[in-house]
């Protein structure tokens, strides 16, 4: 059995892993089957997140099978899950009105909590999110990004035929496009990178091009996905008059 440990910033260790400690009655121990690379984690790797904490093991997109079940933790043994990234205290102001995601006394695997780039690592059984069996291990890896996406779209209320530019087409960005095409959204995506954009070459509705091709005060809805501060700046003065950035 072995693990992945940035032991400090640019520092990255595989290594065996210590044997579990033994299962509390709310825990389950889950067997990694499949694990993604977030952005989040190479800015832990590079020193980049503030609020990271070292050692700390690297991984929060993850896709398991429960391999023990607590005696309170009512996840049988053999099912597959994925896992919420953040954890909560159940009883802050935030926690008391469903937005655990902005407890402050959150914790965040991968990041200052140990994370799952590891053969198997026991955790909370209310962290685990049971997966369908329709829903194959390359796909649901997909289920923590897609969920951020979820969340923004939700805010903005999305009508059919509605104009949507997304800025960045890495894994958020192409989600973003996914979805706001299935819900009937007019999408436009831009990005510097011809490789990236490439991948939308099989979607032919949709318009994919560099920024310098998009004319201002165009979209209803404009939706940053690239994370830099030249692309945050950019995204207003392509939405129309009024309407709504994230
Ligand atoms: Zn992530
Ligand atoms: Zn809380």
């Amino acid at each position: 059995m072995s693990e992945l440990f940035i032991a400090e910033p640019n520092s990255l260790v595989l290594r065996d892993s210590a044997p579990l400690e033994s299962l509390r009655a709310n825990e389950v121990k889950i067997r990694v089957t499949y694990g993604g690379i977030c952005g989040s984690d190479l800015s832990v790797y590079r020193g980049k997140i503030q609020h990271a904490t070292y050692p700390v093991r690297p991984g929060h997109e993850l896709v398991g099978v429960v391999e023990e079940s607590g005696s309170v933790a009512n996840i049988p043994e053999g099912t597959r899950v994925v896992v919420t990234p953040n954890t909560f205290c159940g009883e802050c102001e935030y926690c008391l009105r469903e937005q655990e995601n902005i407890c402050p006394h959150k914790k965040s695997i991968g990041i200052n909590a140990d994370g799952g780039f590891s053969h198997e690592f026991s955790i909370d059984a209310r962290y685990v999110i049971p997966i369908p069996d329709e829903v194959s291990d390359e796909k649901a890896v997909l289920i923590e990004p897609l969920a951020v996406i979820v969340h923004g779209l939700k805010k903005l209320n999305l009508r059919k035929g509605d104009s949507v530019l997304v800025i960045g087409c890495g894994t958020e960005g192409l989600l973003t496009v996914a979805l706001a095409d299935y819900l009937g959204a007019d999408v436009t995506a831009v990005d510097i990178n011809e490789e990236k954009l490439k991948m939308l070459e099989s979607f032919p509705h949709i318009q994919a091009t560099h920024p310098d091709a998009i004319d201002p005060d165009t979209f209803d809805y404009v939706v940053e996905a690239a994370g830099t501060p030249q692309s945050v700046q950019s995204c207003f003065r392509w939405l129309k008059q009024g309407d709504l950035c994230f």
